[in-house]
This record gives structure tokens, C-alpha cells and sequence, in this order.
């Protein structure tokens, strides 16, 4: 009785160590960090659109979900296969290039809270993900701010006035800027906004360690005045292969390449990843 006890015990704490073993080998293939003590934040290659996932210990964020349902794959490749759960989520602006992926994510995730601007839009991806947000949602200005853990956080920028139940013109002017901060590092992550606006939050902003150029590189954003004034050090741009706007515009391409910083797109580069530990952050390539 006793023999054959031993024998399960070592058979089953084998098991375990090839499981563990295999997940871990998993998640150093895919990106996918266990640490407590470190920040992940992800641009994904989704094509022609926005999609920013922040890992970090206290809450992980889904920052706009692309086009289209592409989402699931990269959120699946990158989180333990056992999380089904999504702490908050912020969409933008209502375009479908931003909004998509995330009623995908609305659909198969628990998600605790959903951020957006609270202003109207006519299409009908952007009433169901009213629809499937209802309860959850917050119509967010400057100033709102959520802990990430670790002394990070992730703060409003813009809108600075309130826009609920409000139609744009041009929905842009009531994009959901957001400033991520941890320790030193900085990261700005601007959706589409546009540079009329940047104007007006310079004064708020710091020096940007990693910038998510606005509008996927498009001419109406990234004013010479924001680059003098974040003078970011890497420029990341979410766009799409041979996508029909010629984004990313060569003017802002070169206008980044002048302020020094080192410009990262996911046509051509895949998936990123910023890796923070405190440290200068570490930005990798990967293919999901
Ligand atoms: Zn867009």
C-alpha cells in the first residue's frame, strides 16, 4: 500500500514538473512574463488599427482592440492560458479600426471596467459595444488615473472636457490620450489624437520615453511642437502592410528620425514589446 502511494506521489510530482516545465518553456517563447516585479506593455501587429496591452502585476489593460478579431490570437499568445479575465478597458474613439477587437474581447473576456470618452458615434460596431459595455462603463476626462502596481500608473491626458452623450464633428478631437509612468519611464499612448489638440496638453506632458505615434503616423498628428517637447526616445507606429491611407506619412517618419528617436512599426517589425523592470526599458520584436 505504502509502495504503490510512493509510486503515485513520484509519478504525480513528475507530471507537475514537466507541466511547469512546459509553461514556462511556453512562455518564454511567446513573450508572456509570470514576474511580479516587472511591466509589459505590448503593441500588436493587428493590422490597420490600434491594440496596447498592459501586463502589469495590480491590473492588465487592453488599450483599443484593432480591426478586427485578430485580438483573441495575440491576448491568448500572451496571457496564461487560464486568465479569461481583462481588469479595464479603454477604447479611444469610436472608429472601427479601434473598436472592433474590443467587442470581440468584450464577448469572451470578464471585464471589470471599460474607459472611453463617453461621446456618441452612428456605426453599428460602436452600439454594440455600447450595448455590451453596459454597466461597466466610465465617461473619462484629464485626471483620471488607475495603479497599475508597483508604483505604476496609467493617467488621462485628454479629453480635458466632458463629452458624454456629445456627436463630433471629428470624433479625433475627443480621443483618449493616456500617460503611462513607472519609476523614470514614460510612454504615451495617443490613439488617433490629433495635433491640433497635442497643442494643448504640451505644458502636462514630460520628456516620453516611448511614444505610440498618433493616428498610425498620419500628417494630422505629431506636431513638430509635441516632438520638441517629449523628444521621445523610441516612436512606436500601429499600422498596417500597404494599408489604403499611406500611413505612415514620410514627412512624420522623417520628422521622428530627426528628433533622434528610434522608430519601431508593426508592417514591418511585428509585435512589440516594452519590458520594464525599472530600469531603461527594454524593447524587443516578436512574431505572435
Ligand atoms: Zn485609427
Amino acid at each position: 500500500m505504502a509502495q504503490t502511494f510512493q509510486k503515485n506521489f513520484k509519478a504525480i510530482v513528475s507530471l507537475l514538473i514537466l507541466i511547469i516545465g512546459s509553461l514556462i518553456a511556453q512562455s518564454s517563447a511567446s513573450g508572456t512574463t509570470f514576474n511580479n516585479d516587472r511591466i509589459v506593455i505590448w503593441v500588436f501587429d493587428i493590422g490597420q488599427g490600434d491594440a496596447i496591452f498592459i501586463d502589469a502585476p495590480d491590473k492588465q489593460v487592453l488599450i483599443d482592440g484593432g480591426p478586427d478579431g485578430q485580438i483573441l490570437e495575440k491576448l491568448s499568445a500572451v496571457m496564461p492560458f487560464w486568465d479569461h479575465s481583462i481588469d479595464l478597458i479603454i477604447n479611444t474613439h469610436p472608429h472601427s479600426d479601434h473598436v472592433t477587437g474590443l467587442v470581440k474581447v468584450l464577448e469572451r473576456y470578464d471585464v471589470a471596467e471599460v474607459w472611453d470618452s463617453g461621446q456618441e458615434y452612428g456605426s453599428d460596431v460602436f452600439e454594440y459595444y455600447q450595448a455590451l459595455k453596459a454597466g461597466r462603463e466610465n465617461g473619462v476626462q484629464a485626471g483620471k488615473k488607475v495603479d497599475l502596481g508597483l508604483g505604476a500608473e496609467l493617467e488621462v491626458m485628454w479629453p480635458t472636457f466632458d463629452l458624454i452623450d456629445q456627436r463630433l464633428p471629428n470624433v479625433h478631437n475627443g480621443n483618449v490620450v493616456t500617460l503611462f509612468t513607472f519609476g523614470n519611464t514614460n510612454m504615451l499612448i495617443t490613439g488617433d489624437f490629433e495635433d491640433e489638440n497635442e497643442l494643448q496638453i504640451l505644458e502636462d506632458l514630460p520628456h516620453i520615453d516611448v511614444l505610440k505615434v498618433g493616428h498610425h503616423g498620419s500628417l494630422t498628428s505629431t506636431s513638430i511642437e509635441l516632438l520638441n517637447t517629449i523628444t521621445p526616445n523610441y516612436a512606436l507606429i500601429s499600422v498596417g502592410e500597404g494599408n489604403d491611407y499611406g500611413h505612415p506619412h514620410p514627412i512624420i517618419v522623417d520628422r521622428l528620425k530627426r528628433i533622434g528617436a528610434l522608430i519601431l512599426r508593426t508592417d514591418k517589425d511585428g509585435d512589440i514589446r516594452v519590458l520594464l523592470d525599472g530600469g531603461e526599458p527594454q524593447v524587443e520584436l516578436f512574431d505572435l
